[in-house]
Order: structure tokens, then C-alpha cells, then sequence
């Protein structure tokens, strides 16, 4: 659910819809109508934490909205610098995509003693395997459940985690752009797709088996569970933000955010002020959400949910609310914070 009713008067009377997808929204002279389907719903201030897909389908607010900030809202952009990403050190595919596999011998426990790690040492930059499955494994991340420590081990390996091309290998399993989690079972895997997994994942571990002197199990995963979330900009996206870069190092020369976007003149202030309240003079109307950032590639830190904290924060500050009780003032001074906002510390950012 993306939607948070405010009322900052009546919190007592607020109201929780589980499941039910926005399908419009009619700015009105006071408050909005909110269309759930058939259902309509008014409210009288509305924060929208909507990634950009379903956004930009909201088609009443759409036609409400400049469309210099309809621009903004298109953009997507990741620039790579090669003074930053060194050529080849970071690829864009078609999604972000994690995959874990689940083994009845959680042999990398059992054999190997390993729990911790990754595989390669960048995992997000997975190997090719002559399978040409990518795999990037790290060694804590998936639940892992023994009779007693390292003995009859069982979990789920995490044996990719990338947004690289895995030519569909991964991405296939996602029964639309809609639903980002696949699975697959032995009984379901017509194309052998399992026993192809665990040769890859078998060929990119080979070394750490010799190194211990240990055996390869021979036994392939018995579940695969992907998420994939897309990048080409349909359904449940990956964070889609503007990374832009003005170095000379950049693929295409320096890209300026308004040449990145397309939008003359647009500068940072203006992007977050504008998806901040995407209709011009009404607070009553926010966006939350960690799509909505234009920031150099060189400044970037990940693509965190702090996002859409710190815009939600914002936008309640220029409502004229006052600092929560709770957000404590030492956040105030901690620079890796400060740079990123907490504005009820700080005021640069508007
Ligand atoms: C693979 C992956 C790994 C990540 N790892 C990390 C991490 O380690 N640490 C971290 O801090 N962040 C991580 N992130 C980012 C983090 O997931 C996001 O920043 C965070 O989920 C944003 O939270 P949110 O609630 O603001 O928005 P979202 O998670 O985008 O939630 C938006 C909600 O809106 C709902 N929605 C969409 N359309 C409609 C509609 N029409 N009507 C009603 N509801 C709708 C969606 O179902 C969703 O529940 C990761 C993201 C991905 C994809």
C-alpha cells in the first residue's frame, strides 16, 4: 500500500485499506478524491509514497502537473563515469535481480564452513560460468537451519545478487513485470534449469572445495526463489533515480542533470521541490518515495530507503510540522546524515 491518509488533527479517525491499489487521484478545491477502482475515497491531505510507474499512471493528477515536472518524473538516469566506475566494473541490464537456492546440504556450512563473504569478492559483479548463468554468491545471506552447528545443514544460499544481463536465466522465473517473485521446484523445471544452476554454481566455487580438500555435492538445489525488480521501467521497478555526471570521463562527455533530463535549466533544488509537491502552490498534495532523487553519480550512496524519510521529512517540515519527539537532535551532527538531510536540522537542502 503506497498511500498515507495525514491528518494531523484527527489521527484517532484514520482509516487502513490493506490491498487496494490507487488507480486515480482528483486534485479538488479542498483535499483530494482518492479512485481505488470502483471506490472513491476523499481526504483532506495525502502523501503518495508511489515509485514512478504508478505515478505517472495516475491519469487525473497527471493532467494536474506541469508538464516540466512531468519531464522531471520521466527521467531516469544512471551515468557511469569512468573516473568513478572504472570501464567494466559496474554493468546495467534489465533488472536488479536476487536469487537464492535452496539446498537440503547446505554444503558451503557443512563442507566448506563457510558463513560468511562473497563470491567473487565483488559479488554484485558475478562471474560468468560456461553454463553463461552469472554467479555472485555471499555466503551469510539466506537462512540456514542445523540439527546441531555444521551438522545436517539446510537453507537457502544467496548465489546472485546483480543488475547484470543473466540472459533471462533469472529474470524468466518472474511471471510478469507485476509479480517479482518466481520460484522453482524440480517438478516444475522442464528445461533442467536446476541441475544447470548447480554446475554453475559448483564451477564458480571449484577453487574453495580444493582449497579444503573437500567434495562437490552432486545433489542440485531443490527451490530456486528469485525477486527481480525491473529497470526498463515497467511494474515493480528497481529504485530508479537521476545519477547524473558532468566529468570528462563520462561515456557521451559531461551530463548536465538538465541534459540528463531533458529539461532546460533544472537544477537539484528544483527536481526535489517540484516531486516533493508536484502541483504547483498545493502542500495538501506530497510524493514520498526513494525514486525521486537527482544527484550526481559522484555523490551517491546507495539506493536507500532513508530516501523516503528524508522526503516525507521534508515535506511535512515545509507543512509546518513540528520535529517529532523522537527524532533525536543528536542526528543533527552527524555528517553522513547532515549531507543527506534530516531537515529539520538543517535547511540548505530547500
Ligand atoms: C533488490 C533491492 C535491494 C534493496 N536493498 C536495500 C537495502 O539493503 N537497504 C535499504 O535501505 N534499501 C534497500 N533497497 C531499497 C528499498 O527497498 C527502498 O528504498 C524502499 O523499499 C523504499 O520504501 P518505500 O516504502 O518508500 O517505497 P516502496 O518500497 O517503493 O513501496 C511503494 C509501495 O507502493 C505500493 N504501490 C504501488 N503502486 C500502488 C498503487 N497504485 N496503489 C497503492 N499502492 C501502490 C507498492 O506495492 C509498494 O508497497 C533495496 C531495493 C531493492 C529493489
Amino acid at each position: 500500500m503506497g498511500i498515507l491518509l495525514i491528518s494531523a488533527r484527527l489521527p484517532a479517525r484514520g482509516q487502513l485499506y490493506l490491498g487496494k491499489s490507487l488507480t486515480d487521484l482528483r486534485p479538488q478545491e479542498s483535499g483530494v478524491q482518492l479512485v481505488f477502482g470502483y471506490d472513491t475515497v476523499h481526504a483532506k491531505e495525502v502523501m503518495l509514497n508511489l515509485p514512478r510507474t504508478p505515478f505517472l499512471s495516475l491519469p487525473t493528477l497527471r493532467q494536474a502537473i506541469p508538464n516540466r515536472t512531468i519531464g522531471m518524473a520521466k527521467c531516469v538516469k544512471f551515468d557511469l563515469p569512468t573516473k568513478f566506475f572504472p570501464a567494466g566494473s559496474f554493468e546495467l541490464g534489465k533488472s536488479l535481480t536476487k536469487a537464492y537456492a535452496f539446498y537440503d546440504d547446505a554444503w558451503w556450512i557443512t563442507r566448506l564452513n563457510q558463513s560468511a563473504g562473497q563470491l567473487p569478492a565483488n559479488a554484485f559483479m558475478p562471474v560468468n560460468t560456461s553454463e553463461h548463468i552469472p554467479i555472485g554468491i555471499h555466503f551469510n545471506d539466506g537462512p540456514v537451519r542445523c540439527d546441531k552447528p555444521g551438522v545436517n545443514c539446510r537453507g537457502f544460499l544467496e548465489v546472485y545478487y546483480s543488475t547484470v544481463n543473466d540472459e533471462d536465466f533469472f529474470e524468466s522465473l518472474r511471471p510478469s513485470t507485476y509479480e517479482p517473485l518466481g520460484t522453482l521446484t524440480p517438478d516444475k523445471d522442464s528445461t533442467g534449469k536446476l541441475p544447470r544452476l548447480h554446475a554453475a554454481v559448483m564451477e564458480a566455487t571449484k577453487k574453495l572445495f580444493q582449497k579444503k580438500n573437500a567434495t562437490q555435492p552432486q545433489e542440485p538445489p531443490s527451490l530456486l526463489v528469485v525477486g527481480v525488480w525491473d529497470r526498463t521501467g515497467s511494474g515493480y521497478t528497481a529504485p530508479t533515480k537521476v545519477y547524473y555526471s558532468t566529468d570528462a570521463s563520462n561515456p557521451g562527455g559531461p551530463d548536465p542533470l538538465e541534459k540528463a533530463c531533458g529539461v532546460a535549466g533544472l537544477t537539484e533544488k528544483e527536481y526535489r521541490d517540484s516531486l516533493m509537491f508536484p502541483i504547483p502552490n498545493r502542500t495538501d498534495i506530497s510524493l514520498a518515495n526513494n525514486d525521486w532523487v537527482a544527484q550526481t553519480t559522484e555523490t551517491m550512496f546507495g539506493d536507500w530507503a532513508e530516501e523516503s524519510l528524508l522526503q516525507a521529512e521534508r515535506a511535512l517540515r515545509v507543512k509546518g510540522m513540528d520535529r517529532p519527539t523522537w527524532l533525536d537532535q543528536a542526528f543533527g551532527g552527524n555528517s553522513r546524515l547532515e549531507n543527506s538531510g534530516f531537515c529539520w536540522f538543517r535547511d540548505s537542502r530547500f
